[in-house]
């Protein structure tokens, strides 16, 4: 993978991925696609909204169907007909959030599977043999992620051990796989500091920063990105992992981030709440019954070209297939014209006008 810097205006960036499958224009929005499908979408209709990369979860496709079915069939891209990047997760996080058990040793983690309650265990060697043998573009290093809140005592043990696993993943890198590290620490900025020295020293792809949007307060959140950010290097893609609220996002690109991930446009979609130009709506509000107009009048996607707001509330009610899928074309639209927008203001040198505007409405 090529990493070029495209343009800054103050610290937010405009870069320039090139892969194997395509070009990554940042900053991007990779769009969820938990169990290898962004819900509700096809492969075509996420390329014709322009979604440039996506994301899946290595801990979901490891239980259900497997790695080494994926595999045999092809590998993640041929088996979800999308030729274009995938970044895998390395599964710790859903380990840790949503399995019912778990038992985080120095060599990894025993789990008990959500699925079926069936015993499991992923180290770093495990993590990375997953996701090459899945075969996704940009895999990322098996972590501990440390909770919040969580003593200065076991964020600093927690943190030594995501170090360890780290160089452990990077000697299993592949030829073809791009391996991202991610920065641990909690909310203390020394050990922060540590982690990304001792990740860079280790030598990664990309970098991402985990543990935030835990639970901890957003003025802490918001301090701790422009914290890691100011530390990480230049020549190299920085990852915000799991925060895609665009309020944080607007703080996180301000800060340096490039990549983010988030189910909140999918999911919210299918639970009726849409992004629009003038703020959030809920579509089920009886004000929208016999509304003719379009879900966002500023929006050029397929749903709002065609669709009136009382159609797309009565479909919703309805609790029609159609509902979730005109809804999830809608947000993951707006979206990444969101984000193409944003970009498009770095280049410009406008960032700052761009997010002071933005967030009056959000
Ligand atoms: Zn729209």
């Amino acid at each position: 993978m090529k990493f070029n810097l495209i343009k800054t205006d103050g610290n937010a960036r405009a870069c320039l991925l090139e892969t194997n499958r395509g070009l990554i224009h940042t900053p991007v929005f990779m769009a969820v696609g938990t169990v290898g499908t962004v819900k509700a979408m096809s492969p075509d209709e996420l390329k014709e909204i322009g979604a440039e990369i996506i994301l899946c979860n290595t801990y979901h496709l490891y239980l259900r169907p497997g790695h080494e079915i994926i595999s045999s069939l092809g590998g993640i891209h041929k088996f979800m007909n999308w030729d274009r990047p995938i970044l895998t997760d390395s599964g710790g996080f859903q380990v840790f959030s949503l399995s019912a058990l778990r038992k985080i040793e120095e060599d990894g983690v025993h789990f008990k599977s959500h699925l079926d309650g069936s015993m499991h265990f992923i180290g770093p060697k495990e993590a990375m043999e997953i996701q090459s043998l899945l075969g996704s573009d940009i895999a990322m290093v098996l972590d501990d992620c440390t909770p919040y809140p969580s003593t200065y005592e076991y964020a600093m043990n927690s943190l030594y051990r995501t170090i360890k696993w780290a160089a452990q993943c990077k000697a299993l890198q592949g030829k073809e796989q791009a391996l991202f590290g991610i920065v641990q620490g909690s909310l203390y900025e020394d050990l922060r500091e540590k982690s990304i020295e001792e990740l860079v020293d280790i030598g990664f792809d990309g970098f991402a920063a985990g543990g935030l949007s835990v639970g901890e307060p957003k003025k802490e959140m918001h301090r701790m990105i422009h914290f890691t950010a100011s530390l990480l290097p230049t020549d190299k893609p920085r990852y915000l992992m799991g925060i895609g609220e665009l309020g944080d996002v607007l703080n996180a690109v301000e800060a340096g981030f490039d990549m983010f991930d988030c189910v909140m446009p999918t999911r919210n979609a299918r639970n009726g709440t849409l992004f629009t130009s003038r703020g959030k709506i809920s579509i089920k509000r009886e004000e929208f019954k016999s509304d003719r107009g379009p879900l966002d009048p500023d929006c050029e996607c397929y749903t709002c070209r065609n669709y009136s707001r009382g159609y797309l509330r009565h479909i919703f009610l309805s609790k029609e297939i159609l509902s979730m899928r005109l809804n999830t074309i809608h947000n993951l639209y707006f979206y990444f014209n969101f984000f193409r927008n944003m970009r498009k203001s770095i280049i410009e040198g406008i960032f700052t006008e761009f997010k002071t505007k933005w967030e009056a409405i959000l």
